[in-house]
């Protein structure tokens, strides 16, 4: 097991070590984000044929030359032309077909004129602009061409590749397996919600941001309730755990008397890779893998205060289910900030700065969310994003440049449409 080692090298353990999940066959009504585990290759042309963008009349665009307000050309309306017409006739030479937006192009014909530039009466038509050829036609293909590749694998299925896989005809979809994540909590202090905290107790709340933050990873929490602080209950619950893809169990990993969760996982067949991240919140983080043949469970102990369970599920729980899942891209948008008030710290430790970010320009400032402390779960709330401080750094003075791991990107947000 490696000790007190830096954020960057956790990440890369952690990494090595997560695997992608398999896939599974899921309705296309029940894909929205999930990742796609297969490239999606069209078997079909969209459009399927050559069709009219407009409501007006399908003609040959030479029959229609010199064709203008003062001098329309005469056409007769030689049939009508509804979307979704099976079969549809030719059109013969210096005629006309009355056409609705959807409809086939009928063959003979190249071009449609608008009904606003048109005018009726009774079995003839006035055209009365001179068409372009292909003026208002939506070509065959234009869209998808057959065994065109639509979709890599590794996309996030979002309502566009979702509209896209039911043109394609794709009722169902191969998509990765949403990672199950055994969620243990533990503490004698801790109650849930609704109980008592009569004599100091707490509510575990990290229970609840640790599903909340698998949830919106599109993973599957388990929860293993609160464990005392005694060997023999975080065993029984950390058990029922070892089915799931990932256990994440929440304090009880420091060097406390009573820290019994590194013990119990090495008796379950744990391996720890790590134990002990150089950065600030979230130092006493174990990781490790159960199962000698590497196919058990990843295992992330993490710290118990609030925010730094909270700190070291976003940098390296967050990854890594992202990996499983079959995401390409693992980490947070990064920004360039000025930083708006200064900072300081001992060097060695790296630091996660909750900020709140605002534009000012083109320039983006961040500013602190007040008191970092880890049990502050308040500089959470705030945070749009988190600024590195880096290790070896002690001090970022008003105006010097940082980079932001960005949280949440309302701080774009705009009070106008931008139109
Ligand atoms: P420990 O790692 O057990 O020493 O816990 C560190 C700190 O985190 C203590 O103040 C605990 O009360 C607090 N803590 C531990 N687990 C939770 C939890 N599930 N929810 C909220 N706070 C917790
Ligand atoms: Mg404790």
């Amino acid at each position: 097991m490696q000790r007190d080692i830096t954020a960057a090298e956790a990440l890369a353990l952690v990494l090595a070590e997560t695997p992608v999940l398999g896939s599974e066959t899921v309705a296309l009504g029940d894909v929205l984000g999930r990742v796609l585990a297969e490239p999606v290759l069209s078997t079909r042309v969209l459009p399927p044929a050559d069709n009219s963008a407009m409501d007006g009349y399908a003609v040959r665009a030479a029959d229609c030359a010199g064709a203008s307000e003062r001098a329309p050309v005469w056409l007769p309306v030689a049939f009508e032309v509804p979307a979704g017409a099976a079969e549809v006739p030719r059109l013969e030479c210096g005629s006309a077909a009355r056409i609705l937006t959807g409809a086939p192009l009928p063959a003979g014909s190249d071009s449609v004129v608008r009904q606003e530039d048109a005018l009726r009466s009774g079995h003839r038509v006035a055209i009365r602009v001179e068409p372009e050829k292909g003026e208002h036609v939506r070509r065959a293909g234009e869209d998808v061409e057959r065994g065109e590749r639509v979709l890599e694998a590794g996309v996030r299925l979002g309502a566009a590749q979702i509209g896209m896989l039911a043109s394609l005809g794709r009722s169902i979809v191969a998509v990765h397996q949403r990672a199950r994540v055994a969620i243990l909590s533990g503490g004698d202090e801790l109650v849930e919600p609704d109980g008592d905290i009569a004599g100091g107790r707490i509510v575990s709340s990290n229970s609840w941001s640790i599903a909340a933050q698998c949830r919106e990873l599109g993973a599957e929490p388990v929860y293993l309730g609160i464990a005392r602080d005694a060997p023999e209950d975080i065993e029984r619950r950390l058990r029922a755990g070892l089915a799931a893809d990932v256990i994440v169990s929440s304090a009880g990993v420091s060097v406390g008397d009573r820290d019994f969760v590194r013990d119990v996982l090495e008796k379950l067949g744990c391996r720890l890779h790590f134990w002990g991240v150089k950065m600030k919140p979230g130092y006493p983080l174990a990781f490790g893998r159960v199962g000698a043949d590497g196919r058990g469970p990843l295992v992330f102990g993490l710290p118990g205060n609030p925010v730094s369970a909270m700190m070291t599920f976003e940098q390296f729980v967050r990854p890594a289910l992202l990996r499983r899942r079959g995401a390409r891209r693992l980490h947070r948008p990064l920004v360039s900030v000025r930083v708006a008030e200064a900072l300081h710290k001992k060097p060695g430790r790296l630091h996660f700065v909750r900020v709140t970010l605002s534009r000012e320009g083109d320039a983006i400032i961040a500013q602190s969310t007040g008191n970092q402390s880890s049990g502050v779960l308040k500089s959470m709330i705030r945070a749009q994003g988190i600024l590195i401080f880096e290790a070896d750094a002690s001090e970022l003075a008003v105006g010097a440049t940082a980079t932001v791991q960005v949280l949440d990107g309302d701080f774009l947000a705009s009070d106008t449409p931008g139109f």
